[in-house]
Formats: structure tokens, sequence, C-alpha cells
């Protein structure tokens, strides 16, 4: 029995001695290190709505919804992993993973994201070809590769418009090539 006393003394002497050793966590906050993956946040500004990031997540936290003239994206991100995926997916860059680690929340609302984009139909048969945004970045970039190039006959036209359009006038795919 006393030898037992004796060895706790000792225990808490150590104790004493090796002072703090933990973080008085969660009253003081863990500051994250630099590479730290937290929950995902959305610049909406450069999202095209692609959904790249959708087909990454393995948790499929991300869907994309058309409904008439709008796509929305939404992430819900009660189950997200921050493996980070969906940012290393977007060609946009639009996807950042913040320094926030804490997701408990009474309101849902707080780990969701939507994001809302116009939508752009083909002029021949209606089809939905992309958002307005991913349209004017092709455009934007057909304009880079070659200036002055015009695009009003083929950028708003879906897949198989295109095809019929170039089978009906194979010129037309000529000066594409050209
Ligand atoms: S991958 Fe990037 S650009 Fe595409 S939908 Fe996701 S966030 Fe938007
Ligand atoms: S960080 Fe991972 S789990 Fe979370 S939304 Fe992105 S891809 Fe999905």
């Amino acid at each position: 029995m006393l030898k037992h006393t004796i060895s706790e003394l000792k225990e808490a002497l150590i104790c004493l001695e090796a002072g703090q050793v933990t973080l008085p966590y969660p009253f003081q906050p863990h500051p994250p290190e630099g590479e730290f993956r937290g929950k995902p946040v959305l610049n909406s500004r450069k999202c095209m709505s692609c959904g790249a990031c959708a087909n990454a997540c393995p948790a499929r936290l991300i869907s994309i919804q058309d409904n008439g003239s709008i796509r929305t994206l939404s992430f819900n991100l009660r189950r997200c992993t921050f493996c980070g995926l969906c940012r290393d997916a977007c060609p946009q860059e639009a996807i950042t993973l913040s320094s926030q680690f804490e997701l408990s929340t009474v309101t849902p609302e707080d780990l969701s994201i939507h994001a809302e984009f116009g939508l752009v139909n083909c002029r021949e048969c209606g089809k939905v070809i992309g958002t307005q945004r991913q349209v004017a970045l092709v455009k934007d970039k057909l304009q880079t590769c070659e200036p002055g190039f015009d695009d009003t006959g083929y950028v708003d036209l879906c897949n198989s418009c295109k095809r019929r359009a170039f089978i009906h006038n194979p010129a037309l795919l000529m000066e594409v090539k050209a």
C-alpha cells in the first residue's frame, strides 16, 4: 500500500515538473498547419459549373441539377472528409480548402453551398449545351488561339447539330481546320 502511494506521488511530481503539455481545447482553438485541408469553399465567380468536382468527390456530396434555364451546383458537406479531390479536379481553381475543421452545427444550411448559372441551348435543336460561362470561356479560348476567329456558326450548336452542319456543308469543316 505504502509502495503504491509513493509511486503515485512520484508520478504527480513528474507531471508537475513537466507543466502543461496539451492545449485547453476547445477553449483555446488549435491553429492548423499551413497545408491543412479543411472545409471546401467555392468561388462562384470563377466556377463555370462543369461538374468535374461532382465526378471527383468520392462521398458524392456535390450535385448538379438543370431546371429550366438554370443550372444549380450544390455542395452538401455533412460527410466531407476534406480529401481535396474536388479542388484538384477543378479546371478553374474555383475551390479552395479553408482551415475550418469543426463542422458541428444545428443549422444544416451552414454545410451547404449553392450556386446558380444560366444555361445556353443549342440554337438548332434546343438541347442544353452548357452554362453561359462555359460558352463564354470557349469563345475566349478560341479567340486567344486564333484572334479574329469567327465562332458564331459553331459555338452555340450542340455536338449532334455541329456534325449535321459539317456533313451538309463540308466547307465549314475545312474552315475550322484551316
Ligand atoms: S470543377 Fe470547378 S468549375 Fe467545375 S463545377 Fe466544380 S467548382 Fe465549378
Ligand atoms: S473535400 Fe473530398 S469529400 Fe469533401 S466535397 Fe471535396 S471531394 Fe467531396
